[in-house]
């Protein structure tokens, strides 16, 4: 069968590919979105289908479920004209125009089953968590791994608090979190941080902040509904012990979702795609990124809808300088 193609596809489900997607159908483009099944272990509509209250997206007064948030969103999409296909995509070929893709179960054939002259990749990432005995019972019980999304939350309030990591993101997130915990506890497995120097010294500046050096976490415990403390510990000494803590935050690092790409087009030292500052360009023409999977610092659900809107617009300049182009041509 011969491939399928569209002027522009859109892979991924999040707030920035259907952002992208009602950008890209609004101005007649007639996108096509590949929300994925379960691709890098997230339902269509990504990572907001993990959570429960989504209280920072604009719109919401009263907060939304992030379920529920994504369902409107794709609706919104559909709404406006896109196609949405639930399939995952294994392969793409950005090497020449139009882009070859292909869904998953037929990236073994040499044909592909779409092809497109723009893509907007906007495929998310995940948050590194560490699986601790008892996690599965308090995930989103006191354990989280985005505290500017979950901080505010009152079983956090004047409550002690745990941050995992010794990174940027740890210092940023135990800094944040000092607005609502009591004390906020930073364990860091080395006897050092990797956070840069200025962000390094904030935190062991910060009165509410005590960093335990060399401390692994060992358990999460509670009282079967919500976490109560955490184990750890001490890798130099062997010793043991417990922190009282209503809350554990992971800030050990993301993984974006950078499989189809990798190869193919500009990643940074931690594997996000590398766009042009202020834009969605990516460094092969035609193909544009959107969301956390470019975006290592904010990793927010409404800047990943606002980089999608940016790659759409960006997409639609393109596509319509391809198309004078072809006409100054004939
Ligand atoms: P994602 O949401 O990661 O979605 C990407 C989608 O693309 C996924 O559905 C995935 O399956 C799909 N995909 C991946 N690869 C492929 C492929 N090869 N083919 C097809 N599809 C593919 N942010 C907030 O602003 N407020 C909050 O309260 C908040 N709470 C959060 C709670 C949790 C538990 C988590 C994990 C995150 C939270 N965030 C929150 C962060 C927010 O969810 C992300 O910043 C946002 O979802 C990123 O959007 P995205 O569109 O880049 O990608
Ligand atoms: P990093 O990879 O920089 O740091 C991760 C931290 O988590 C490290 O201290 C690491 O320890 C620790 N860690 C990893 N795995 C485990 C584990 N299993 N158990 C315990 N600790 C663990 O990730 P970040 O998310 O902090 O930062 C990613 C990038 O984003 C960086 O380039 C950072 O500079 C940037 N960033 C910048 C910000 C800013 O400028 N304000 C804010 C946030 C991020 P170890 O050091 O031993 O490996």
């Amino acid at each position: 069968m011969a491939p399928q193609h569209r002027q522009v596809a859109v892979i991924g489900s999040g707030p920035a590919g259907h952002t992208a997607a009602i950008y890209l159908a609004r101005a007649n483009l007639e996108p096509i979105v590949f929300e994925g099944m379960m691709a890098n272990g997230f339902a269509p509509g990504g990572q907001l289908t993990t959570t429960t209250d989504v209280e920072n997206f604009p719109g919401f007064p009263k907060g939304v479920m992030g379920g529920e948030l994504m369902d409107l969103m794709r609706a919104q999409s559909e709404n406006c004209g896109a196609v949405i296909e639930t399939e995952t995509i294994t392969k793409i070929d950005t090497s020449s125009r139009p882009f070859k893709i292909w869904r998953e179960g037929s990236e073994d054939q040499a044909e592909p089953t779409d092809t497109a002259d723009a893509l907007v990749i906007a495929t998310g990432a995940s948050a590194r968590r560490m699986y601790l005995p008892g996690e599965d019972i308090y995930w989103q019980n006191g354990i989280s791994a985005c505290a500017v999304c979950d901080g505010a939350v009152p079983i956090f309030r004047n409550k002690p608090l745990v941050v995992i990591g010794g990174g940027d993101s740890a210092a940023e997130e135990a800094i944040y979190l000092t607005k609502y915990g009591s004390m906020v506890h930073v364990l860091v497995r080395r006897d050092q941080l990797r956070a840069s120097k200025v962000m390094a010294k904030r935190l062991l500046a910060h009165p509410k902040v005590t960093v335990h050096f060399n401390v692994s976490p060992t358990d999460a415990l509670g009282d079967g509904n919500l976490l109560n403390a955490v184990a750890f510990v001490n890798n130099v000494t062997k010793e043991v012990g417990k922190i009282e803590a209503n809350g554990l935050f992971y800030a050990i690092g993301h993984d974006p979702a950078n499989a189809l790409v990798k190869g193919q087009v500009d990643l940074d030292e931690d594997g996000y795609i590398k766009t042009i500052p202020g834009s969605s360009e990516t460094n092969v023409p035609g193909l544009f990124a959107a969301g956390d999977v470019q975006d290592k610092r904010y990793r927010q659900a409404v800047t990943s809808a606002g980089s999608g809107c940016m790659a759409a617009l960006d997409a639609e300049r393109f596509l319509s300088e391809l198309e004078s182009e072809a006409a100054e041509t004939k």
